[in-house]
């Protein structure tokens, strides 16, 4: 298979052919057609190979979703079947049996009354699916008015217009237009970044407190949601004090804001529960957005589940020709939700849930002691989602350009001796697929741990520090 692909690409073989026609995702325009970007031939378990012949961990997870691992019989065996079953139909008109057996067991799995499932293509789509069925539900009650969104800043949420917009890291946002008159941002619940000098406690109302007064001076009848991460994922695992969104939802509810979680990456046994929200963060919302973790990373899908009290305000007859047109050709596909159905399946069968909650105090153990090495600020994380923070000056409040290369280097380093890291900013995150055993958390801090050392140990001798 391989050889036939590469045949037809000439002798430039599939790395150039990317550089000449692929525009990836964050791609460097000044490196459009220079980009070193390794190649990935196949994967099994927790490992990929790339075209080197290099077998790596997969720290990051592909991107916080390859749940059970890749090259799971299983998966691929459900997406076999009913792609020859049925391999589409148009949602517009018909139903499906995998679109219709999902809904009733993510209905089944999702906290309190949150009993509606809406499919979509991914995490971006998802988002924004909540946030239009917010203007549509607020539109519907003729609250035309209601429709501002409160996000937080080193959110994200996705690359639609409007999650983009909802979305408050500083880096995705130079050259972008972002639609911004409806959305207003609070501060990250970002303990190790709060203000010199103040405690947790006192940060705590801090941030509960600044959501007050937003809402205040939005007027609370121009609130239509609060969007937030049940912890700040690509923010870089920036989990929030305990009661934070518990005290925030009641705001919410005091205001009749719709409270809308998004689960994208904490769903699907992340942090060893099928729903963070509740199990973890004790809160149940109006909405929780999911993706990613839904199939393990084998095909794409995305969705939103919606409690039956926010539904039973707009359905029956005050809603009588309010059709909610927001929708996609591929939503509910047949063939992704048949390897959702699998992927549910592998989880509960193998116990994942289980030992997602037996394995994770290690990993933030192991996680945890690289705090001691020298220019390491701070280690967080919860469930299998891990973060270790690089600081080079501990005196700058910031992150500097200095702890951001540091970083990258430290993800070079890593990528040598065979563990993907991802770096974002000046952080080193992990989230491993969930079938991770305790050894192979011991190579992954080995290899971090040791990168960490030689990439310190060359800044002091290039005198950078
Ligand atoms: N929400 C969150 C919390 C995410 O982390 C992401 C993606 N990393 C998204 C939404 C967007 O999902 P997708 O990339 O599948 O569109």
């Amino acid at each position: 298979m391989n050889i036939e692909v590469r045949h037809e690409l000439g002798d430039e073989g599939p790395k150039d052919a990317a550089r000449q026609h692929l525009i990836n995702p964050s791609e460097e325009m000044a490196k459009l057609g220079r980009s070193d970007r390794p190649l990935f031939t196949h994967a099994d378990g927790i490992y990929v190979w790339d075209d080197a012949g290099r077998k790596l961990i997969d720290g990051p997870g592909g991107m916080w979703c390859t749940q059970i691992g890749y090259a799971r019989r299983e998966i691929a065996d459900a997406i076999r079947d009913q792609a020859m079953t049925l391999s589409y139909n148009s949602p517009w008109y018909f139903v499906n049996e995998p679109a219709a057996e999902l809904a009733r067991r993510i209905a089944e799995l999702a906290p309190g009354d949150l009993n509606h499932v809406f499919f979509t293509t991914g995490g971006s789509s998802a988002v924004d699916s909540a946030l239009r069925f917010m203007q549509f539900y607020n539109n519907v009650l003729g609250r035309a008015n209601k429709k501002a969104i409160i996000c937080r800043i080193d959110g994200y949420h996705g690359s639609t217009q409007l999650t983009a917009a909802c979305s408050g890291r500083a880096w995705n946002r130079p050259n972008f237009d972002l639609a911004s008159d409806q959305i207003a941002f609070i501060s990250a619940p970002n303990t190790f970044r709060r203000p010199r000098g103040m405690s947790e406690a006192a940060f705590l109302n801090f941030l509960v407190e600044e959501f007050r007064s937003k809402v205040a001076e939005l007027g609370p009848e121009n609130v239509g949601a609060f969007l937030a991460e049940p912890l700040l994922a690509s923010g870089g695992v920036i989990v929030p004090p305990k009661g934070y969104h518990q005290r925030i939802l009641e705001i919410c509810r005091q205001h009749d804001i719709l409270y809308i979680s998004d689960e994208v990456v904490t769903a699907f046994g992340r942090c060893g529960h099928w729903f963070a929200s509740e199990d973890v963060f004790d809160i149940v919302p109006d909405i929780i957005t999911f993706a990613k973790g839904v199939t393990s990373g084998y095909l794409p899908l995305g969705g939103l589940v919606i409690s039956d009290a926010v539904l039973g305000r707009i359905s029956g007859e005050n809603a009588k020709g309010s059709f909610f047109t927001n929708g996609y050709t591929y939503s509910g596909h047949p063939v992704s939700c048949a390897a959702a159905l699998a992927n549910i399946d592998v989880i509960s069968r193998d116990r994942i849930l289980e030992h997602v909650r037996e394995t994770a105090p290690y990993f933030q153990e192991r996680i945890g002691s690289l705090r001691d090495l020298p220019l390491i600020g701070d280690t967080r994380g919860t469930g299998l989602l891990g973060c270790v923070e690089c600081v080079t000056d501990p005196s700058s409040e910031q992150a500097t350009k200095l702890d951001a290369e540091m970083a990258l280097r430290v993800d070079r380093e890593c990528y040598e001796a065979g563990l993907i890291v991802r770096p974002i900013s000046n952080m080193c995150v992990l989230s491993p697929p969930l079938i991770i055993t305790r050894e192979e958390i011991d190579t992954i801090v080995g290899i971090l741990g040791r990168s960490i050392e030689k990439v310190t140990n060359e800044l002091r001798a290039e005198g950078r520090i």
